[in-house]
């Protein structure tokens, strides 16, 4: 579990604060992996930099990648004479994820695609804080870090992954895009709904997404205030990420992460893209799903699997099947027999 947490609009002020006792000496800098939507934003000025800090702006366009880890790990060991004193993730789950991956490498040898899997990490990985500024993955708090490998997508799934710190500042995600806002919120939607209705379901995740579930209710079906939409929504995100700490996701999250791998469609929307065709095993979220929809006038996009070919189809389906704790979560332990790979087709041909 993520030990420091501090939450409330505006409590992004208090990083500096927080950072202060972390900071070795003059020549272990932080290094700030901002999201860079925010490059020549107020929040970019608002940096609390000290000493030799580093600000590296990152792109969010694509998933983060094992490479990409590894070329910002080798820079940072290039620039300066001794290991930072922390890395600050600043952004959606793509900056969270890579900030987790860097903290990680800096202090464990060899290349992120040797870690992706489960308890693989060695040593401790260094100080990190991670700062959302969207909400929906729980990537600040959960203890993966998901990344697309030259054979994989794969989480590297340890104890040492985890934040040491998060802030969260509901004023942050004030400028994500509506479509953007819907499709990330949607994630953790999903995974309440896959968490709540899976077989790995215990009483520690089902009261973590409980909670999770009727935040997001109140967010994208109810009628509250943009202000307090922004605190729940953030809130079921932290809840809802830890529901899947303590169980797993489900259908939607495995076909999704075939989307992903084969035509690099984001978490998001591919969740979305997935779960619209799923009311058979999750009837009662998919008609709130609907629902939702409407009411924001989201339309989904049509016709993504229209083209792919029969050799296509086979990536999709190994790349789905092959996330085996998933299924079984979703459909039990007898899953192969229930989810065959024409079945599976056929609800991807749907999309
Ligand atoms: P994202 O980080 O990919 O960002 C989506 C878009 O929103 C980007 O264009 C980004 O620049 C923009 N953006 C972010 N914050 C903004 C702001 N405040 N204002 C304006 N624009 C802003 O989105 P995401 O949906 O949060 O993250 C998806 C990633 O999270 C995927 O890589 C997925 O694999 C990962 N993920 C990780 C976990 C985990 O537990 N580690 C869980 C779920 C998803
Ligand atoms: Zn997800």
């Amino acid at each position: 579990m993520v030990p420091r947490v501090v939450f409330g609009q505006g409590s992004f002020s208090q990083l500096g604060d927080i950072l202060l006792p972390k900071r070795r000496n003059s020549n272990a800098p932080f290094i700030f992996l901002v999201d860079d939507y925010f490059e020549n934003k107020e929040l970019a000025m608002s940096m609390p930099l000290m000493f030799n800090d580093r600000l590296i702006f990152v792109s969010a366009e694509e998933e983060p990648k094992t490479e990409q880890v590894d070329a910002l790990v080798h820079e940072i060991r290039e620039s300066f004479s001794e290991l930072p004193s922390g890395i600050v993730g600043i952004g959606g789950g793509t900056l969270l994820d890579l900030a987790k991956a860097v903290a990680i490498l800096l202090n464990n040898k060899g290349q992120a695609k040797d870690y992706q899997g489960w308890d693989l990490v060695s040593s401790p990985s260094i100080y990190h804080v991670g700062i959302p500024t969207i909400s929906g993955t729980g990537a600040e708090v959960s203890r993966t870090t998901v990344l697309l490998g030259p054979e994989k997508k794969l989480g590297i799934n340890s104890d040492h992954t985890t934040y040491d710190q998060v802030l969260l500042d509901p004023n942050l995600t004030k400028t994500v895009p509506k479509e953007q806002w819907f499709y990330t919120g949607m994630d953790c939607f999903i995974h309440c709904v896959e968490s709540l209705n899976g077989t790995y379901l215990n009483a520690f995740s089902q009261s973590y997404g409980e909670k999770a579930l009727e935040l997001c209710k109140d967010v994208f079906l109810g009628d509250i205030s943009e202000s307090e939409s922004r605190d729940k929504l953030m809130m079921a995100s932290w809840h809802g990420g830890m529901s899947i700490a303590y169980s797993q996701v489900g259908v939607a999250h495995a076909m999704s992460y075939g989307l992903s791998y084969l035509l690099g469609i984001k978490h998001g929307i591919g969740n979305c893209l997935v779960f619209q065709h799923l009311e058979e095993f999750y009837p009662d979220g998919v008609d709130l799903f609907k629902q939702m929809l409407t009411k924001h006038h989201i339309k989904l996009p049509q016709g993504v699997c229209a083209d792919l070919t029969q050799n296509d189809f086979d990536t999709l389906i190994n790349v789905s099947l092959g996330m085996e704790a998933l299924w079984e979560n979703a459909l039990g332990k007898d899953w192969k027999q229930i989810m065959t790979p024409e079945r599976l087709q056929t609800i991807y041909q749907k999309i």
